[in-house]
Protein backbone atom coordinates (compact mmCIF):
# COMPACT_ATOMS: atom_id res chain seq x y z
CA UNK A 1 0.00 0.00 0.00
CA UNK A 2 1.36 3.30 -1.38
CA UNK A 3 2.15 6.28 1.75
CA UNK A 4 -0.41 9.03 1.77
CA UNK A 5 1.51 12.28 0.67
CA UNK A 6 2.16 14.73 2.63
CA UNK A 7 1.10 18.16 2.65
CA UNK A 8 4.56 20.05 2.00
CA UNK A 9 4.94 23.40 3.99
CA UNK A 10 7.72 25.34 5.52
CA UNK A 11 9.40 22.82 7.01
CA UNK A 12 10.15 20.98 3.70
CA UNK A 13 11.67 24.22 2.29
CA UNK A 14 15.29 24.95 1.47
CA UNK A 15 14.82 28.32 0.24
CA UNK A 16 13.29 30.35 3.12
CA UNK A 17 12.69 32.97 0.34
CA UNK A 18 10.13 34.38 2.33
CA UNK A 19 13.07 35.53 5.33
CA UNK A 20 15.52 38.16 2.80
CA UNK A 21 13.67 38.08 0.13
CA UNK A 22 17.00 36.84 -2.29
CA UNK A 23 15.80 33.33 -2.78
CA UNK A 24 13.18 31.65 -5.04
CA UNK A 25 9.72 30.89 -3.29
CA UNK A 26 9.67 27.27 -3.79
CA UNK A 27 6.01 25.84 -5.62
CA UNK A 28 4.26 25.28 -2.74
CA UNK A 29 5.32 28.36 -0.71
CA UNK A 30 2.72 29.34 2.04
CA UNK A 31 3.56 33.30 1.45
CA UNK A 32 3.17 32.96 -2.33
CA UNK A 33 0.15 31.15 -1.76
CA UNK A 34 -1.55 34.18 -0.15
CA UNK A 35 -3.93 37.15 -1.20
CA UNK A 36 -3.14 40.50 -1.26
CA UNK A 37 -6.49 40.93 1.13
CA UNK A 38 -5.36 37.92 3.40
CA UNK A 39 -1.77 39.64 3.78
CA UNK A 40 -3.89 42.95 4.47
CA UNK A 41 -6.07 41.69 7.09
CA UNK A 42 -3.50 40.14 8.99
CA UNK A 43 -1.48 43.42 8.86
CA UNK A 44 -4.55 44.91 10.04
CA UNK A 45 -4.41 43.47 13.66
CA UNK A 46 -1.18 44.30 14.21
CA UNK A 47 -1.82 47.81 13.85
CA UNK A 48 -3.70 49.31 17.00
CA UNK A 49 -4.49 47.77 20.81
CA UNK A 50 -2.50 45.55 22.33
CA UNK A 51 -1.43 43.41 19.47
CA UNK A 52 0.74 46.61 18.18
CA UNK A 53 1.96 47.25 21.78
CA UNK A 54 3.17 43.60 22.18
CA UNK A 55 4.70 43.23 18.95
CA UNK A 56 6.76 46.72 19.32
CA UNK A 57 8.36 45.50 22.47
CA UNK A 58 9.35 42.08 21.27
CA UNK A 59 10.87 43.83 18.47
CA UNK A 60 12.82 46.23 21.10
CA UNK A 61 13.98 43.31 23.10
CA UNK A 62 15.44 41.73 19.81
CA UNK A 63 16.95 44.37 18.51
CA UNK A 64 18.03 45.53 20.59
CA UNK A 65 19.55 42.83 22.87
CA UNK A 66 19.89 40.34 20.60
CA UNK A 67 22.08 37.59 21.63
CA UNK A 68 22.61 39.59 25.31
CA UNK A 69 20.56 38.49 27.31
CA UNK A 70 19.30 35.50 28.39
CA UNK A 71 15.37 34.25 28.15
CA UNK A 72 15.10 35.20 31.80
CA UNK A 73 15.66 38.73 31.20
CA UNK A 74 14.26 39.16 28.19
CA UNK A 75 10.98 37.89 29.57
CA UNK A 76 11.67 40.87 32.45
CA UNK A 77 13.19 43.40 29.65
CA UNK A 78 9.82 42.55 27.57
CA UNK A 79 7.45 42.87 30.61
CA UNK A 80 9.22 46.25 31.41
CA UNK A 81 8.71 47.34 27.99
CA UNK A 82 5.08 46.87 28.01
CA UNK A 83 4.67 48.63 31.57
CA UNK A 84 3.93 45.65 33.40
CA UNK A 85 3.02 46.26 36.68
CA UNK A 86 1.57 42.25 37.66
CA UNK A 87 3.36 39.26 36.60
CA UNK A 88 1.34 35.74 36.73
CA UNK A 89 3.45 32.88 37.24
CA UNK A 90 1.81 29.41 36.16
CA UNK A 91 4.12 26.78 37.52
CA UNK A 92 4.46 23.39 37.84
CA UNK A 93 5.20 21.83 41.34
CA UNK A 94 8.20 20.05 39.72
CA UNK A 95 9.58 23.36 39.12
CA UNK A 96 8.62 25.23 42.54
CA UNK A 97 12.01 25.87 43.26
CA UNK A 98 12.81 27.53 39.80
CA UNK A 99 9.95 29.06 39.77
CA UNK A 100 10.21 31.07 43.32
CA UNK A 101 13.71 32.23 42.26
CA UNK A 102 12.27 33.77 39.12
CA UNK A 103 9.56 35.49 41.21
CA UNK A 104 12.63 36.54 43.43
CA UNK A 105 14.45 38.38 40.68
CA UNK A 106 11.03 39.72 39.39
CA UNK A 107 10.33 41.49 42.61
CA UNK A 108 14.00 42.75 42.71
CA UNK A 109 13.70 44.02 39.89
CA UNK A 110 10.03 46.09 41.11
CA UNK A 111 7.20 43.85 39.63
CA UNK A 112 4.82 42.52 41.49
CA UNK A 113 4.14 38.51 41.20
CA UNK A 114 1.94 36.69 41.97
CA UNK A 115 2.18 32.68 41.56
CA UNK A 116 0.15 30.12 40.89
CA UNK A 117 1.40 26.03 41.13
CA UNK A 118 -0.29 23.56 38.97
CA UNK A 119 -1.97 21.41 42.08
CA UNK A 120 -3.88 24.71 43.15
CA UNK A 121 -7.50 23.76 44.29
CA UNK A 122 -6.07 20.14 45.33
CA UNK A 123 -8.56 18.49 43.20
CA UNK A 124 -8.15 14.33 43.51
CA UNK A 125 -7.71 13.12 39.56
CA UNK A 126 -10.81 11.09 40.08
CA UNK A 127 -12.96 13.92 40.58
CA UNK A 128 -11.96 15.18 37.09
CA UNK A 129 -13.14 11.79 35.69
CA UNK A 130 -9.27 10.48 35.41
CA UNK A 131 -9.84 6.47 36.35
CA UNK A 132 -8.30 5.62 39.51
CA UNK A 133 -6.32 3.24 37.17
CA UNK A 134 -3.98 5.43 35.39
CA UNK A 135 -3.13 7.02 38.23
CA UNK A 136 0.81 7.03 39.55
CA UNK A 137 -0.37 5.21 42.61
CA UNK A 138 -3.78 3.95 42.90
CA UNK A 139 -5.61 4.00 45.78
CA UNK A 140 -4.06 6.94 46.95
CA UNK A 141 -4.52 10.92 46.94
CA UNK A 142 -3.77 11.88 43.92
CA UNK A 143 -3.90 16.16 43.20
CA UNK A 144 -4.59 16.87 39.78
CA UNK A 145 -2.93 19.41 38.05
CA UNK A 146 -5.42 22.16 37.11
CA UNK A 147 -4.42 24.56 34.22
CA UNK A 148 -8.05 26.14 34.59
CA UNK A 149 -7.93 27.09 38.24
CA UNK A 150 -4.56 28.66 37.54
CA UNK A 151 -5.54 30.95 34.87
CA UNK A 152 -8.81 31.72 36.87
CA UNK A 153 -6.69 32.88 40.03
CA UNK A 154 -4.36 34.42 37.65
CA UNK A 155 -7.23 36.25 36.02
CA UNK A 156 -8.96 37.14 39.36
CA UNK A 157 -5.61 38.79 40.30
CA UNK A 158 -5.69 40.89 37.15
CA UNK A 159 -1.95 40.48 36.59
CA UNK A 160 -1.23 41.62 33.19
CA UNK A 161 1.32 39.26 31.84
CA UNK A 162 1.44 35.52 32.93
CA UNK A 163 4.73 33.50 32.41
CA UNK A 164 4.36 29.78 32.03
CA UNK A 165 6.91 27.75 34.19
CA UNK A 166 7.11 24.06 33.38
CA UNK A 167 3.45 23.32 32.56
CA UNK A 168 2.71 19.50 31.48
CA UNK A 169 1.96 19.06 27.78
CA UNK A 170 -1.53 19.58 27.14
CA UNK A 171 -2.03 21.66 30.41
CA UNK A 172 0.19 24.39 29.04
CA UNK A 173 -2.44 24.84 26.60
CA UNK A 174 -5.65 25.01 28.55
CA UNK A 175 -3.66 27.25 30.44
CA UNK A 176 -3.18 29.61 27.55
CA UNK A 177 -6.51 29.26 26.13
CA UNK A 178 -8.13 29.99 29.55
CA UNK A 179 -5.60 33.05 30.65
CA UNK A 180 -7.34 36.27 30.12
CA UNK A 181 -3.55 38.11 29.99
CA UNK A 182 -1.08 37.43 27.51
CA UNK A 183 1.13 34.13 28.29
CA UNK A 184 5.18 33.75 27.48
CA UNK A 185 6.92 30.58 28.32
CA UNK A 186 9.86 30.81 30.23
CA UNK A 187 10.44 26.74 30.98
CA UNK A 188 8.99 24.01 28.67
CA UNK A 189 8.75 20.84 30.45
CA UNK A 190 10.80 17.95 29.68
CA UNK A 191 11.07 15.20 32.37
CA UNK A 192 13.98 13.61 30.69
CA UNK A 193 15.93 16.18 29.12
CA UNK A 194 16.05 18.58 31.98
CA UNK A 195 13.69 20.78 30.16
CA UNK A 196 15.32 21.34 27.13
CA UNK A 197 13.26 19.45 24.81
CA UNK A 198 15.48 20.52 21.73
CA UNK A 199 18.07 18.01 22.39
CA UNK A 200 16.00 15.61 21.06
CA UNK A 201 16.05 17.48 17.83
CA UNK A 202 19.86 18.21 18.40
CA UNK A 203 20.43 13.84 19.27
CA UNK A 204 18.19 13.01 16.60
CA UNK A 205 20.94 12.05 13.96
CA UNK A 206 22.21 9.61 17.13
CA UNK A 207 20.96 8.68 20.35
CA UNK A 208 17.14 9.87 19.32
CA UNK A 209 17.15 8.25 15.83
CA UNK A 210 14.60 6.45 17.39
CA UNK A 211 12.25 8.88 16.77
CA UNK A 212 12.42 8.64 12.74
CA UNK A 213 11.26 4.58 13.63
CA UNK A 214 7.52 4.82 12.49
CA UNK A 215 4.51 5.04 15.36
CA UNK A 216 3.86 1.44 17.03
CA UNK A 217 0.44 2.23 18.52
CA UNK A 218 0.62 1.44 22.36
CA UNK A 219 -2.22 -1.59 22.18
CA UNK A 220 0.38 -3.29 19.52
CA UNK A 221 3.51 -2.18 21.32
CA UNK A 222 2.28 -4.50 24.75
CA UNK A 223 0.73 -7.57 22.48
S1 LIG B 1 6.81 30.83 3.47
FE1 LIG B 1 7.55 29.99 1.54
S2 LIG B 1 9.68 30.63 1.38
FE2 LIG B 1 9.05 30.92 3.49
S3 LIG B 1 9.72 29.04 4.52
FE3 LIG B 1 7.56 28.79 3.95
S4 LIG B 1 7.61 27.79 1.99
FE4 LIG B 1 9.67 28.63 2.31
Amino acid sequence: MSKPEHQLSCADCSTRGCYHRQEKFPKFCLTTSLKAEEKSAVKDRYSQGEMHRVMQAAAEVEGKFYGKLTRVEETLKFASLLNVKKIGIACCTGLADEARIFTRIARTQGFEVVCVLCKVGSFDKTEMGIPEGVKLNPGEFEATCNPIMQAYILNREKTDLNVAIGLCVGHDAIFTRHSDSLVTTLIAKDRVLAHNPVAALYTSGSYYKKLFKEAVSENTRRT
